[in-house]
């Protein structure tokens, strides 16, 4: 089959660059798919498109549609174009939604067999997906929080044990170098981590577990920075590790936990062995790979025990080993609590920009005006240097930057103008992740103990979407978990195209304000502090009915 891989230049295809720019990015999280025959883009299951007939037909309506058109996609497959107006998302999405008690990741699988829907992860289904880099940057936070808290800033000479070298996972070895770590990344399947030491994410890779810790042992001891893939199991390697009296400085677990029969493989199964056992026998693979998780976690425990830094890196293996009887799995804690929530709760969080005419030098560029524009903001100043020194491009090239409320916007339409006066040479897409302040429900990921409680409500995303809908975005999608994240999740993704127009300008303002606008309002509900001082800062106009309830009360 010819390889799919994102159009560069300035030639269109399509009626507008709106249209093309979207198009372009269903094209780049193909190119960047981790199976892209399957349209498997990361996370075991997340698809760009329900099916091929499903892709084509998408690219088809793209290339005709007229900009005062929509574009219905229900499940990774288009349903219609409608009649809207030129200030309406051209693409309106809705993927993996399953009401409530039907939501398990049996009914889930029995609909996908069916072709009844997909899984679009968080940034698949809605062609937001960048490579390894879309969750760079927050594992690199995380290592930094990290140093802060426990290890004096500083995580030279320090050894971090983590698994999983996919799509996702697969920034891990990368953003462990770039805090200065020693990192070991297991992965059970050798052609995954041959594809991060291609893209320059890993820098060795063997199948000793001797070598590998004396590769780790070797770097700690001069305090240097390595990456090293190790082909094993993590089921077997972390009580291994345990066994030998070693105590690394930090654990986590980046495989794909989530879905036991899609994306964990177990204990004894090769890769062939886990292709059939999917095929003829998924549910003696699930429990399987239930029993291994429970062996990884209860050695990920043992290590917590032991004086490591031990965190679940959003990939629900926690839920998955108390299924499976790890009782005290959730003494673990969840990234986003233990480290990102006060940056969450100021409406900070993974911001991206994606050049769409394949242009390297217009992300160099918008580098740069970072760097001089936004010189008093050391997390993003920080970080595009870092960046520039170690992130490779992955098909169209992008940044991700961790950005907040108005300074979006203030970027956005900063690019918006470089596109017009020709400072860059084509129009730039900007998003950001679904795992975003107002943008996702997750209680055991995103919105784990929220303060209020409010863990488990899904208002928030929905009215994400509906708000960037009203705000004049571009595509708009609300996806729920499938898989094994089936009746776990909620959340909302939006994409901009910042094509050089003062139109461009307007919605890039309204979408992108609303957006970060939502999110403080969300953790000022639960009653973050950062957020109500985001909200006194920023003066955003909050309606806050618990002042009132008190006022009645004293009146
Ligand atoms: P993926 O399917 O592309 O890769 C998973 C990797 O795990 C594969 O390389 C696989 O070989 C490996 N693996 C499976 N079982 C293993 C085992 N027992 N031992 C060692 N390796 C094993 O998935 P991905 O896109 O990398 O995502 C990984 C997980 O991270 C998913 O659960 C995903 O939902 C989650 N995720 C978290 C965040 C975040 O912000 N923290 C973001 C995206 C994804």
């Amino acid at each position: 089959m010819v390889k799919i891989a994102a159009k560069r230049g300035l030639e269109l295809r399509c009626k507008g660059w709106r249209q093309e720019g979207l198009l372009r990015l269903l094209e780049n999280v193909m190119e960047n798919a981790e199976n892209q025959d399957e349209l498997i883009v990361y996370g075991a299951l997340g698809k760009s498109a329900r099916n091929w007939p499903s892709y084509r037909s998408i690219v088809a309506a793209l290339k005709t549609m007229n900009e005062d058109e929509t574009l219905i996609v229900q499940s990774g497959k288009p349903i219609g174009v409608i009649r809207t107006h030129v200030n309406a998302p051209l693409v309106l999405m809705a993927n993996g939604n399953i009401v409530g008690q039907w939501a398990s990741s049996d009914h889930f699988y029995e609909l996908e067999r069916k072709e009844l829907i997909c899984w679009g992860g968080l940034t698949a289904g809605d062609w937001q997906y960048i490579g390894s880099q879309g969750v760079i940057q927050g594992t690199y936070e995380i290592f930094q929080t990290i140093a802060r808290m426990h290890f004096d800033s500083n995580l030279k000479g320090r050894f971090i044990l983590t698994a999983g070298l996919g799509g996702m996972g697969g920034s891990q070895p990368l953003a462990g170098v770039m805090a200065g770590a020693a990192i070991l990344c297991v992965d059970v399947n050798e052609a995954h981590i041959d594809k991060r030491i291609e893209s320059g994410y890993l820098q060795k890779k063997t199948n000793c577990l001797d070598e590998a810790l004396e590769w780790i042992r070797q770097a700690v001891e001069l305090e240097k920075s390595v990456s090293v893939g190790l082909l094993g199991n993590a089921a077997e390697v972390y009580p291994e590790i345990l066994d030998r009296g070693l105590v690394p400085d930090i654990v986590s677990d980046q495989t794909a936990a989530h879905d036991l029969v899609y994306g964990y493989v177990p204990i004894g199964y090769s890769m062939t062995g886990v292709a059939e056992a999917r095929a003829n026998n998924p549910k003696q693979l699930e429990k399987d790979s239930g029993e291994s998780i429970a062996k990884e976690v209860r050695a990920m425990l043992a290590f917590k025990e032991k004086g490591s830094i031990v965190f679940d890196n959003g990939n629900n293996i926690r839920t998955q080993a108390s299924k499976y009887g790890v009782k005290d799995a959730f003494q673990i804690d969840i990234f986003t609590e233990a480290f990102l929530r006060p940056l969450f709760a100021r409406a900070i969080g993974p911001f991206r920009w994606i050049a769409l005419s394949g242009d390297p030098d217009n992300i160099r560029k918008i580098d740069r005006f970072i760097l001089k524009e936004f010189a008093d903001n050391q997390i993003v100043t920080n970080w595009i240097h870092l960046a520039n020194q170690y992130v490779p491009f992955q098909g169209l090239p992008a940044r991700i930057g961790w950005l907040g409320h108005g300074e979006r916007t203030r970027l956005a339409l900063a690019v918006n103008q470089m596109v017009r006066n020709g400072e860059l040479t084509g129009p730039v897409a900007f998003t950001r992740d679904h795992l975003d302040a107002g943008a996702m429900t997750h209680p055991n990921i995103m919105t784990e103990k929220m303060k209020d409680g409010s863990d488990a409500i899904t208002d928030w995303p929905l009215l994400n979407a509906m708000m960037n809908c009203s705000s004049m975005a571009d595509l708009v999608a609300i996806h729920s978990g499938g898989g094994g994240y089936t009746g776990y999740m909620q959340s909302a993704g939006v994409t901009l195209v910042a094509d050089g127009t003062e139109d461009a300008d307007a919605r890039l303002k309204c979408t992108l304000d609303n957006d970060t606008t939502l999110g403080i309002l969300r953790y000022a509900d639960a009653g973050y502090e950062e957020s109500l001082d985001e909200v006194e800062k920023k003066k955003i106009r909050r309606i806050d009915t618990e002042a009132l309830k008190e006022e009645n009360r004293n009146a």
